[in-house]
């Protein structure tokens, strides 16, 4: 693509109607990060989201506390707002009872996950003897109770308990035909393991969109810890931009936003119109990131 068409399919939001913004939250643990989480929430909502998600803890620890944050997004930030949902550690029943929760506070859009063991990401999943076996299988559970919009997980470098590429593609194809609307993908810094895993899934007859969840490098250090236990690799170029930079945050946030900016442009380039933003609950990054698809606040 020659440098004009490429700067030709940046357009602004307003004659981009097709681009679609999401944003990751997690449940705030203290009264301090709750203050954050809110003020996050105030200076992303303008640029009207599809959807603010907000995640589940590992074996459903944060089931109260995700209740109450996509309740209030919901009310109070009046944006639609998508709760996680896990199979880890708990029977049908239990489940069907917070779907119901999320039903009775007008919430309509759930990412429903399979979850990893409480012991940790890399040990493994033993479903629960009366619960929802997979993802797949909760897809389905939903459905049964009411008409949500559901996303479900997908992997750009596969899950890492996937055997090999076609089993993770099955599984992903599972997800959807049991009725997924969307996959968003774990994060990536390489943009061509993300192009490939849509080639590989729209030769497997997926046509839902596959979103691409970015990940913005706040701190390289936490962020190779977090891709260390998804499976998500770290390309060497990455390590070197940020090699020697923790004591230098200055040069380091501007480096992370190069990083991010050159990841979301190249995407755009390759006709990519929706995006997933991991927030970590902060807002300035997306915020930067947001203005460079062409999305402003009102
Ligand atoms: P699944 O799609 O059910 O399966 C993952 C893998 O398990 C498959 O690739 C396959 O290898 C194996 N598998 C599944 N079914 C079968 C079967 N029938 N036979 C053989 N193998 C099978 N975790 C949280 O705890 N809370 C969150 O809020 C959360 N949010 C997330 C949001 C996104 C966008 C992403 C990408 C991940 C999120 N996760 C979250 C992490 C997720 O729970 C883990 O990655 C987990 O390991 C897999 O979940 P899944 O829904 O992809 O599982």
């Amino acid at each position: 693509m020659i440098a004009d068409e490429s700067r030709a399919s940046r357009q602004t939001a307003d004659q981009r109607p097709d681009l679609q913004i999401s944003f990751e939250f997690f449940p705030p643990k203290t009264d301090a990060m709750e203050e954050k989480f809110w003020e996050s929430i105030g200076k992303l909502a303008p640029l009207k989201p599809r959807f603010v998600s907000v995640t589940y803890g590992a074996g459903g620890s944060t089931r109260e506390r995700t209740l109450r944050m996509v309740r209030r997004i919901t009310t109070d930030a009046g944006v639609p707002a998508a709760a996680h949902l896990t199979c880890v550690g708990a029977t049908r029943d239990e489940i069907n009872e917070v779907i119901r929760g999320f039903q009775d506070v007008g919430v309509k859009r759930i990412v429903a996950l399979r979850g990893d063991p409480p012991e940790g990401v890399g040990q493994p999943f033993v479903p629960h003897p009366e619960g929802y076996q997979n993802a797949a299988d909760l897809v389905a559970g939903i459905k049964k109770l009411g008409d949500f919009d559901i996303s479900v997980a997908a992997y750009p470098e596969k899950h890492p308990q996937s055997p090999n590429w076609e089993a993770d593609i099955d599984n992903l194809k599972r997800k959807i035909d049991n009725g997924a609307d969307r996959a968003i993908t774990q994060m990536f810094f390489r943009n061509s393991d993300y192009l490939r895993f849509v080639e590989r899934a729209r030769k497997a007859g997926i046509t839902v969109p596959i979103v691409p969840g970015i990940q913005p490098i706040h701190s390289f250090k936490q962020i190779s810890g977090f891709a260390a236990r998804c499976g998500a690799s770290i390309p060497v170029w990455l390590i070197e931009r940020f090699e020697g930079l923790n004591d230098d945050p200055e040069t380091h946030a501007l480096v992370a936003a190069a990083v991010a900016a050159e990841q979301v442009t190249e995407l755009l380039d390759e006709g990519v119109t929706e995006f997933h933003f991991y927030t970590l609950n902060r807002s300035n990054l997306v915020l930067a990131l947001a203005r460079l698809l062409g999305r402003r606040p009102d």
